[in-house]
């Protein structure tokens, strides 16, 4: 049993021996700033702890991997409904000294024995109901992210992993102080954390959710990372934290009172032994003069951040006005998003045709399928990549998409000009709802990415799940050079929506002339090949909604889209760090250096 767990209310100033005093616990939303302009590095993530790390790390000389390291671990501390050891995510690194933009996939993946059945009933032949299959053992995929971490220091780091982790092991054992953003988050998943009883235990001790002011300490996760500070990744990916995972999985750990069943999952040891995080080349697309790159498969952001902004290169967006400019926007990733769904899963397992996707000559056949007088009538076909012929051939098939609001996205840069674009989950809002007993952090559900049932008509669905498949993901971190050096470093969060938004933000700043950081807090729509687009309402409070309209876009009203964080690089030396300032209680932009 372990010693100081969960919150203390601070106004109980000393209160029980053992826990910190509120004092020394990391304060929550002082500094939180959106924006921050300086020199020598930056970092924009969700909190201010996290970005905090991260500095402090680039500060002692350890590069923008050191510190990706560094954010990543504290968000598991900080942000533990969509970040930490339990999840995984995509990492793409802009080396200075080679001038490349590099990837690593760092997807959880599918258990060997599992097969694409695992989501139907046996008993109905039906799929399961979502949320059974998101509250289960079922639903963990091999995490990937330890791996991520090991692998980005391997290759660009200057410290070692202990050092990263050690932020993050502070952050733990003191604790941070609960904002209103973390005790709404908890509030919002309150049933499910309380389902399962080491869930309940870490983060609603007595039965509640946390107060506000109140400190929330995991020394659980401190020692998680302490042990694998002393042994390694080894210690994960077949030692005894291994071990541990793959038992929660197997025999997930319901409260008495739990009024649901939790599925179990297959997964053994050796798929944590022969987990792998993938070496990979970005996708590129040129736009406007710009080399943009960004994750191949298996995510999908890639690939229909790249399509849509191919078929935007056929239109000059800064001369239209601004209905039309949008207009086109939203046509563009309608059509890039029946193509995603019909072609994009994880590329070891399925032939994606990304060359194809991603050609010009593709994205003119489907640009001449955007009408400037009226909106396209989804689901909209396919197109086919693999046809030779101009025109607008399409094939025929459905759409499919998902709208989820969770993930977290983070950039760095370092003094060397380095640059990390860093997206990373554990799929929805607290996961899986399981913590592995003892251990401090949540599992993913990352495996209801998949398609639990065929969505394509007679045409293959590439995103079926598999054993040892990665299922298709939206992330989108992005990396934009101009004249080889780095210009921009943007992603988002949630769900599907994370691919419109970070084509939003660059087609807002690179042809709306908004500055990043208006780029970022500008109104959001978001339009995935179905019949309406989900909207802000900020968004539909624009003079530009009755234009839209008028050609034939309608719009769903619903909850903020995505949690941006960019970075800009100026002439100078100059960095703009920029997040959200309202969007999910805002993010924490820091630079190094005021000054030259
Ligand atoms: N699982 C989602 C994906 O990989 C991210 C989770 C979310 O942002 O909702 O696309």
């Amino acid at each position: 049993m372990r010693r100081r767990r969960g919150f203390v209310v601070v106004v109980a100033v000393g209160v029980v021996a053992g826990f910190a005093t509120p004092a020394s616990a990391e304060p929550a939303g002082v500094g939180k700033q959106p924006v921050a302009e300086g020199y020598g590095g930056a970092v924009v993530s969700d909190t201010v702890q996290s970005s905090q790390a991260g500095i402090d790390v680039l500060r002692r000389g350890g590069t923008a991997a050191d510190a990706a390291v560094a954010v990543a671990a504290t968000l598991g501390v900080t942000d533990p409904y969509v970040a930490g050891p339990g999840g995984g995510g995509y990492f793409v690194y802009y080396d200075a000294r080679t001038k490349r933009v590099s990837t690593i996939d760092g997807r959880e993946t599918t258990p060997a024995a599992d097969k694409s059945d695992m989501f139907v009933d046996p008993a109905t032949g039906q799929a399961y109901d979502f949320e059974t299959a998101v509250e289960s053992g079922r639903s963990v995929g091999v995490p990937g992210m330890l791996a991520t971490w090991q692998r980005a220091l391997q290759r660009w780091g200057r410290f070692s992993l202990a050092d990263d982790l050690r932020p993050a092991v502070r952050v733990a054992d003191r604790g941070f102080v609960v904002n209103q953003e973390f005790a709404d988050q908890t509030e919002s998943v309150k049933d499910k954390l309380s389902h399962f009883s080491p869930t309940a235990e870490l983060f609603l001790p007595g039965g509640e959710a946390p107060k506000v002011g109140s400190v929330f300490r995991n020394p659980d996760l401190a020692d998680t990372y302490r042990q694998i500070s002393r042994q390694g990744t080894k210690a994960f990916y077949g030692g005894s934290i291994g071990r541990d995972v793959v038992n929660t999985v197997q025999n997930p750990p319901l409260a008495s009172d739990a009024p649901i069943k939790s599925l179990s999952g297959p997964m053994e040891l050796s798929d944590l032994r022969a987990y792998r995080a993938l070496d990979g080349s970005p996708t590129h697309v040129g736009y406007r003069g710009y080399d943009v790159y960004g994750m191949a498969p298996s995510s999908s952001g890639g690939i229909t951040v790249g399509e849509s902004l191919n078929i935007l290169g056929n239109f000059d967006l800064s001369k239209m006005d601004r209905v039309q400019a949008l207009h086109h926007y939203l046509e563009a990733s309608r059509l890039a998003f029946a193509d995603r769904n019909r072609y994009v899963g994880d590329s070891r397992f399925v032939k994606v045709p990304q060359r194809q996707l991603l050609s010009r000559q593709f994205a003119a056949t489907r640009a001449c399928r955007i009408d400037p007088e009226k909106a396209g009538q989804s689901p909209v076909a396919p197109g086919d990549p693999y046809s030779t012929g101009g025109g607008c051939a399409t094939t025929t098939a459905a759409s499919s998409g998902n709208n989820e609001q969770h993930t977290n996205h983070f950039v760095v840069s370092d003094r060397h000009g380095n640059v990390v674009s860093y997206t990373n989950t554990i799929e929805q809002l607290a996961g899986s709802g399981i913590t592995v007993p003892g251990r401090g952090f949540l599992l993913n559900n990352e495996l209801t990415d998949f398609n639990f049932t065929p969505t394509q008509g007679d045409a293959p669905d590439p995103n079926l799940p598999e054993g040892g498949k990665r299922p298709r993901s939206s992330m989108s971190p992005t990396i934009v050079l101009k004249d080889g050096k780095p210009a921009l470093a943007v992603g988002s969060p949630g769900g599907a929506t994370i691919i419109t938004t970070v084509l939003q933000v660059l087609v807002n700043r690179l042809d709306l002339g908004m500055s990043l950081p208006d780029a970022i807090a500008a109104p959001r729509a978001s339009q995935r090949n179905a019949k309406t687009s989900d909207a802000e309402a900020a968004f539909l409070a624009q003079p530009t909604t009755a234009g839209l309209e008028a050609l034939g876009q309608s719009f769903t009203e619903g909850p903020s889209i995505g949690v941006a964080a960019g970075l800009e690089f100026k002439p100078g030396g100059k960095i703009l760090a920029a997040g959200e300032p309202v969007r999910r209680g805002g993010t924490s932009a820091m630079v190094l250096s005021s000054r030259h």
